[in-house]
């Protein structure tokens, strides 16, 4: 993998994992989405269709208003549970507070209807500020005249969500301070009165783990959480049966082995109305049998771990992710839809079977990852596109540059060939012309050899000679090549002084750098002036300087003259030949050689190109 494409694999990683958080963070603020979605398939999802085992007797509006108002609350609640006593109820859970003092009498007969019932479980409240927190609140239990009828004390803390207000769930243990004989309070963990009702209806114990709850046969999925352990209900969607208090003997066969809540559900007297994930209104008293109702119906919902949830996310960006990058075309579309339709199905067919898996975030994941994975490669495609275009026009302009390179000996191989079979020369001249031919052909041998060493060098993929040769072998064979361009212009080239060091690399390259840099100072400089060449051994640098008195450029001009095909305005107008590639080389040799170019320059006076080399010790 080439470095450029590693760095746009990790951006794209990246990116992909930007949708990751994004999601998931929308996700955690998109609850109500959630909430929405776990209602909506609430609705949609059948609910257990086994007969109800439980039956609310309502204290109702009739029976509140038969018999006095909630004034009358406590006879009310002694006239229902003599009247349950003859019916026979498996058990009996009273959704009413008993835990003040009432009138005596009134007290002495509810007292006695509650010892008259079977399987009683009363009900207890947290009380104080933090009613949640559990650690400042305290019990709330019914007075000890009562509570000794009861086989059993259930919480009926109400458990709303926040954000909404609907009821999605009970909390199944609460724990809070219980008043002792003692004196000091004592932290006490009370189960829900649901839950108590369901092991009591069962003849079970609970057997507690951290993860969940075993009442005989049925294992409640309820982990304990910063929640206490939070169960999720599962409202009958027909609703838990309701009998008035003032009709428990006409439905005598209704109630007979039942779980019965008794409890208020007038609406002007209920204090704890709350509204089901249908969308309806239900009285307390109903919310704990459809707690019981889910108990017994054995067939829990789970609401998906985190772990969970980012797991299935990060797949969904990795899907998206690689089927963008691997696919091509309506392809990576297809897939995508196909992992759109499943991010959006699977929340409703793992709710079929029991989890409740968010819907927003996930979702929110697969479709940045689809979008961000798509604009990517499509910028990415584009990219390409647009560079293989550039690669073709400086291929062109290479084979531009060679065949004006090689024009020249092929005019002199062309020419000296033409005077041999035209003319009759003498021998001296004969052997001058084909010595001629020989080291023009061999030089073009030599170009063609340096234009293939280029076009890998510029792909990358040339591997530069290393051998040892010495700088002033370099310079030599250069400044004698040149001098006869120089003479011609009547300039005159001129080794300051001596060349030392040794260099290491490719030879031939660096003949063509420098070489290069002299035939660019002859070029473009006027006729009668001086190109001066120094070398400069300092330390482990070698500096190879030539200087010119020519048309020179502006600082502008300097930042350009590496590019590829840059030519100043200057060197256009001089009417010298040039391609603008030269320079572009010279310095991938140079850096190619661990070394640097410098140049300064100013028009109409001059410039000085150098090659900054490392000597070899
Ligand atoms: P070419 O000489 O074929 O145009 P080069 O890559 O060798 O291409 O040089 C690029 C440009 O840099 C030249 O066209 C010219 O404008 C400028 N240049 C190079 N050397 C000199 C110089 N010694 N003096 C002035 N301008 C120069």
């Amino acid at each position: 993998m080439s470095g450029g494409s590693l760095k746009r694999n990790l951006a794209y990683v990246a990116v992909l994992g930007a949708c990751i958080v994004v999601g998931t963070l929308a996700g955690w603020l998109g609850s109500r989405i959630d909430n929405y979605a776990y209602d909506t398939l609430t609705r949609v999802t059948p609910s257990n269709v086994r007969p109800p085992q439980s039956v609310v007797v309502a204290i109702d509006e009739e029976t509140l208003g038969a018999e006095g108002g909630m004034r009358k609350i406590r006879p009310i609640l002694t006239d229902a549970l003599f009247q349950l006593a003859a019916v026979r109820p498996k058990t009996v859970a009273l959704d009413v507070i008993l835990s003040d003092k009432g009138d005596e009498a009134e007290d002495a007969r509810l007292e006695a209807a509650l010892r008259g019932t079977q399987n009683l479980i009363l009900p207890c409240e947290l009380i104080g500020d933090a009613a949640s927190s559990g650690t400042t609140s305290k019990w709330e239990d019914p007075l000890p005249r009562f509570a000794s009828s009861a086989v059993a004390l259930g919480h009926v803390h109400p458990e709303q969500d926040r954000a909404d207000g609907v009821s999605r769930e009970v909390s199944l243990e609460e724990t809070g301070l219980s008043a002792t004989d003692k004196g000091s309070p004592l932290s006490i963990r009370r189960w829900a009165l649901s839950l108590e009702a369901f092991r009591v209806f069962q003849g079970q114990e609970i057997t507690e783990s951290p993860q969940d709850l075993q009442i005989g046969t049925t294992t409640i999925p309820a982990a304990r959480g910063d929640r206490g352990r939070a169960m999720l209900v599962r409202y009958l969607q027909a609703g838990v049966p309701i009998v008035s208090a003032t009709k428990i003997r006409d439905n005598a066969a209704m109630l007979e082995g039942k779980a019965v809540f008794l409890g208020v559900t007038a609406l002007s007297a209920a204090r704890d109305r709350l509204v089901n994930p249908y969308g309806e209104n239900v009285p307390g008293v109903a919310v704990h049998a459809h707690a019981f109702e889910t108990m017994a119906g054995g067939k829990f919902l789970q609401a998906a771990s985190n772990v969970n949830v980012l797991g299935v996310s990060l797949l969904y960006a990795a899907v998206a992710g690689v089927a963008f990058a691997l696919l091509a075309g309506w392809m990576s579309y297809a897939v995508a839809i196909a992992l759109l339709l499943f991010a959006h199905a699977l929340p409703v067919m793992l709710f079929r079977q029991g989890a409740v898996f968010p819907y927003f975030g996930p979702v929110a994941v697969a479709w940045l990852s689809c979008a961000a994975a798509a604009t990517f490669q499509v910028f990415f495609v584009r990219r390409q596109l647009s560079r293989s275009e550039s690669e073709k026009s400086r291929y062109q302009q290479a084979i531009h540059w060679a065949a004006h390179e090689m024009r020249t000996p092929l005019t002199a191989i062309q020419g000296s060939s033409e005077i041999m079979t035209n003319y009759a020369l003498p021998e001296a001249k004969q052997k001058q012309l084909s010595e001629m031919i020989n080291s023009e052909s061999k030089r073009l041998a030599r170009l063609i050899q340096t234009f293939l060493d280029v076009e890998r060098l510029a792909d990358g993929h040339m591997e530069i000679k290393r051998e040892e040769f010495t700088a002033a072998s370099v310079v030599d064979t250069c400044m004698t090549r040149v001098k006869p361009l120089a003479e011609r212009k009547g300039i005159a080239l001129t080794l300051d002084s001596p060349v030392e060091g040794t260099l290491v690399g490719d030879r031939e390259l660096m003949e063509y750098a420098f070489y290069n840099l002299l035939t660019n100072a002859v070029k473009y400089s006027p006729a009668d002036t001086h190109v001066r060449v120094t070398a400069d051994a300092r330390g482990t640098d070698l500096r190879l300087s030539v200087q010119d008195q020519g048309i020179g450029m502006d600082a502008k001009e300097l930042k350009s003259i590496f590019q590829k095909f840059y030519r100043t305005k200057k060197a256009e107008a001089s009417g010298e030949v040039g391609t603008g590639i030269g320079l572009s080389i010279v310095e991938q040799i140079v850096t190619s050689h661990s070394g640097r170019m410098e140049v300064t320059s100013e028009p109409g006076k001059g410039s000085c190109f150098t090659m900054v080399l490392k000597r070899h010790s």
